[in-house]
């Protein structure tokens, strides 16, 4: 699986940067977006900066409803009108009626299968619900979170009813990192790659030097 940073407010030209998060995910079997940052124009000169095809891309995952993950949704709708679209069930009535008119609009609530390799984790969480998304590889899971605001351990914790995690990719914001037993869910995950809105980026390489990996706007990981 080919996991590719859309959108990030690290900057590495010659993509635009901005505070929101997407990412590009490429397979045998699907090629799809999750998240859509928050400008939708910058999305699209990302997506094309990066050559990726815009029409052959038919799924799209919204994580949460914020607008840093939502914002740049309606350029791609705009775009090209045949995606599924995976989205929390406790979406607005307003925001889910406004996302139907494209149809095919898959609410999430429990964890579901998506394509033969990645799976959504259901929506997590109590204030802001918000749905993780769990791909499959050979050496095991990997977790690929928006903002992780149901907290890192409850969405590690649900993950691993389905197996084991090789990697932990996307935003970490909800998780205190100065207190040490959150440090601690981190501790056996082989790869950990913060982007978005994780805070603390350094206590993360200071305390997990060999599975650190830095996220860059354009940055590729192969799995
Ligand atoms: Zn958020
Ligand atoms: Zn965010």
């Amino acid at each position: 699986m080919l996991i590719k940073i859309l959108y990030d407010n690290s900057i590495n030209k010659p993509y635009i940067s901005g505070w929101g998060f997407s990412c590009y995910l490429e397979d045998e079997d699907v090629k799809m977006i999750f998240d859509t940052g928050w400008n939708g124009e910058i999305l699209l000169s990302n997506i094309d900066s990066m050559n990726i095809k815009l029409d052959e891309i038919n799924k799209i995952v919204i994580s949460h409803s914020h607008w840093d993950h939502i914002g740049g949704l309606n350029h791609l709708l705009e775009k090209h009108r045949d995606f599924d679209i995976y989205i929390p069930q406790s979406f607005s009535e307003n925001l889910k009626n406004e996302i139907k008119r494209y149809k095919n609009v898959i609410e999430v609530n429990s964890p579901q299968k998506i394509t033969k390799n990645v799976w959504t984790t259901g929506q997590l969480g109590e204030k802001i619900k918000e749905q993780s998304l769990l791909i499959k590889t050979q050496k095991g899971n990997i977790i690929l979170t928006g903002c992780a605001h149901p907290g890192l351990d409850k969405i590690i914790k649900e993950s691993e009813k389905l197996g084991p995690i090789y990697a932990i990719i996307g935003g970490f914001h909800d998780m205190n990192l100065e207190k040490l037993n959150n440090l601690e869910t981190l501790r056996n995950i082989p790869i950990i790659i913060p982007c978005h809105c994780t805070k603390n980026i350094d206590s993360i390489k200071r305390e997990f030097p060999i599975a650190y990996r830095e996220c860059k706007i354009g940055f590729e990981f192969n799995f």
